[in-house]
């Protein structure tokens, strides 16, 4: 936890806030924090700051508080990805939301299967903590937008466009010719990134994101787990951000 998150609804009064739960626990046991001691924090899509600690238990922490006038920007890229089992879905959220990602759009596919719909890994309430887990391990404050698409068909061809106008699209398909090593990105262009299911898209699916303006490209001939191609694209198009017209 290199930064701990902070929620309105933790405010107490004016500059004082009050958290419980790990980060309480965190700031007791891993930080050892002492009343006087200054922590780095930040407001949930808000600015960054600093705590003073006022009290400090393995329950619950007072916190003293003043913040930066600006919120950081949200990242740049978008990640489209087919429903995973909930398995993978856990560990994926906190290590995307690490990397940096605005919207997070969890698409049924041919491929993902029907009870993945109910998993109640996709009710807020669930995958919050584990984008706040994230957003603290890798200092941001910015909660990546998470929806649900139940539908393959309307989402890509009456959604998808407007949704990604404008940013470079691409589909990830370890069988495509084209090498995501070759796709230029610019520092602040937006991406899209579609992500298929651990069965991979069927053709169709390619075809229709294809249709909707997406290039599909392949990171090499290793076909990886879905929680890994994940970080593995997400940090490639970091990369490439960071070498514009090579
Ligand atoms: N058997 C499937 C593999 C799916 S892996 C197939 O052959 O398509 C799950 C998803 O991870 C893929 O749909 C793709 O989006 C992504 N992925 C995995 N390895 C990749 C690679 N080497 N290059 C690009 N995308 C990859």
């Amino acid at each position: 936890m290199n930064l701990i998150l902070l929620q309105a609804t933790d405010r107490i009064a004016g500059a004082r806030f009050r958290i419980d739960g790990v980060r309480a626990r965190h700031v007791a046991e891993v930080l050892g924090a002492e009343p006087g001691r200054v922590l780095r924090v930040g407001l949930l899509d808000g600015p960054f700051g600093r705590a003073t600690v006022v009290a400090s238990s393995p329950d619950a922490a007072e916190l003293d508080c003043t913040f930066d006038d600006a919120p950081p920007p949200r990242p740049r890229t978008d990640l489209v990805l087919a429903i995973p089992r909930a398995k993978s879905l856990r560990k994926l959220l906190p290590e995307v939301t690490a990397l940096g990602i605005d919207r997070l759009v969890l698409f049924r596919s041919w491929r993902v299967a029907k009870p993945y719909l109910t998993q109640s890994i996709l009710d807020a309430a669930e995958y919050r903590p584990l984008l706040h887990e994230g957003l603290m391990q890798a200092r941001c404050t910015r909660e990546p937008k998470v929806t649900v698409e139940s539908l393959f068909k309307p989402f890509v061809e009456d959604r998808l466009p407007a949704f990604a106008a404008g940013a470079t699209k691409l589909v990830a398909h370890p069988g495509a010719d084209v090498s995501l090593a070759s796709i230029s990105v610019a520092a602040d262009d937006r991406v899209v990134l579609a992500v298929g299911p651990e069965g991979g898209f069927v053709p169709y699916e390619v075809d229709a994101l294809r249709a909707a303006g997406f290039t599909p490209v392949s990171m090499g001939p290793r076909t990886l787990r879905v929680e890994t191609a994940c970080v593995a694209l997400l940090a490639q198009i970091a990369l490439l951000r960071m070498m514009p017209g090579r």
